[in-house]
Order: structure tokens, then sequence, then C-alpha cells
């Protein structure tokens, strides 16, 4: 397997509260990554942040956005393109986050909004997961469905750049029933993989990073890169904390 570069994704979700926090917050982390080696760091703030890429230079550190819309450009108020989000100055997009599925996001759109990305050479971050685990396991069919009709069209020499990031919605956030363990992750990622031989090739499974998000604290983060084999992480309220963040990223480091 290719010796790739881990991959550290910040979501900040709906945070900070003011643009003064976000710089602050930003640069903390700028910090973390300047000597940084093997391991890529993505912020990913809400859409009016995201000119704190051009204000705090630093190109170790990159920028992820946390949606984005399929059209080009015209008549969807609200909406905002990849066009736009890689004038910011975005490598990054978080495609398919629960939280934007349990706003509307159905597999089809998500599926566009992959294949808009891909286009405009933007790497996306394409979020899958169960709500719940059932004994008889169908929550892996409802995964394999969220991959197989996410990647629809997606070409082989586009999986080079997507990146699929594990978050079972049950361990993410403060509702969390529970973290899950390095053992799921390890089953789910070669559930992944297998899919991903079957729609695409061996050669593709075996390079496709996949990361882990949900719940991912500086007492879990090095398990699931280390015993999990998780190409990187997703991490959501830890990211906003500048001990805890510094923290993951040692861990990993
Ligand atoms: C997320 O929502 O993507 C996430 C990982 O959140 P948290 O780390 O807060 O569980």
């Amino acid at each position: 397997m290719k010796d790739i570069n881990k991959l550290i994704v910040a979501n900040w979700k709906m945070n900070p509260q003011s643009k003064k926090d976000a710089e602050i917050i930003f640069k903390n982390i700028s910090l973390f990554v300047k000597n940084l080696k093997k391991i890529d760091v993505v912020v990913c703030p809400p859409f009016p942040y995201l000119y704190i890429k051009d204000k705090i230079k630093n190109k170790k550190l990159k920028l992820g956005s946390q949606d984005v819309f399929y059209e080009k450009e015209g008549s969807y108020t609200s909406e905002v393109s990849i066009g736009m989000l890689k004038d910011f100055g975005a490598e990054y997009v978080i495609i398919g986050h629960s939280e934007r599925r349990m706003t509307g996001d159905t597999n089809s759109i998500i599926n566009k909004k992959i294949l808009a990305t891909l286009k405009a050479k933007i790497n996306p971050i394409f979020c899958i997961g169960e709500s719940k685990r059932d004994a008889n396991g169908f929550y892996l069919s409802f995964i394999k469905q969220q991959i197989i009709e996410g990647l629809a069209l997606v070409t082989k020499p586009q999986m080079k750049n997507v990146v699929i990031a594990y978050e079972p919605v049950w361990a993410i956030g403060s509702n969390a029933v529970r973290e899950a363990t390095a053992g799921e992750f390890i089953e789910i990622r070669i559930y992944i993989k297998k899919i991903i031989a079957d729609l695409f090739d061996i050669k593709t499974a075996n390079d496709i990073k996949i990361i882990y998000g949900g719940s991912v604290h500086p007492t879990n983060a090095n398990i699931f890169i280390k015993d999990g084999g998780a190409d990187g992480l997703l991490v959501g309220r830890d990211s906003l904390n500048k001990k805890l963040f510094g923290q993951i990223i040692n861990l990993v480091k």
C-alpha cells in the first residue's frame, strides 16, 4: 500500500460565534502544524470564515468547507458553489455529513455534490455512517447503499481524490450513545474496501483514504489510528479547543 499522509479534519460546524474567535482558533492550529510531517490538517470553518486562510497565511494548514452546492452558478438562493470555495483556497469539502443528511441531503444530492467537487479538482470528504446498529446487520446494507449511490458515475482516476469518512451517527456529538471501538472501525474499514474493490478495483480499494469521525478525543485518537488503521480523523467538538486539538495532532504525529 502507498505511504500516505494522515489526514486530520477539523469540523467547526456552526462555531465559533465571532470572527475574532475564529481567527484565534485558526492561528492556534496553524502553530501546531508548523513542523508537522506526514500529516495534513484541514480546517473546515463555516462559510463566512473562509477568508481566514488568506489572512493567516500558512501553507501547511489546509482549508475545507462543510458543504457545497452542485450547480455552478445561478438562481440558487443561499447556496455556495465549488468555484467560490476554490477561489477562497478550499482544497477539501465535507459532503454528506449526517447533520446535512438530517436536513434533506439524500444519497442522490450527495452524489451530485461529489461529482461537482471532483470536476473542480477539489477533494470530497464523503461522510457515511449508520444511525444505529441492529443485531441482523441491516446497517451494513445501509452503508453499502450510501457508498454505491454516493459514488455513482465517479471514475476510477477520480477516486484518488476521494476521502471516505466513516462517522457512525450514534457516536457523534454531545448526544452520542457511546464511543465506537477500534474493532468496530476495523470491520467497517474492511467492509468499505470490499465495496470499493467491487465497484472499482483492488488498487483503488487499497489506496482509498478512510478516516474515522465521532467523539474523537485525545483519549481515543491514537487508538483509531494505531489499532483501527484509520488514515485520519474527523474531529468536531475537540477541534475548537486549543489544548485538546493540539493533543490529538500530537498523538497522531
Ligand atoms: C462530526 O460531527 O463530524 C464529529 C466528528 O463531531 P464530534 O467529534 O463532536 O463527535
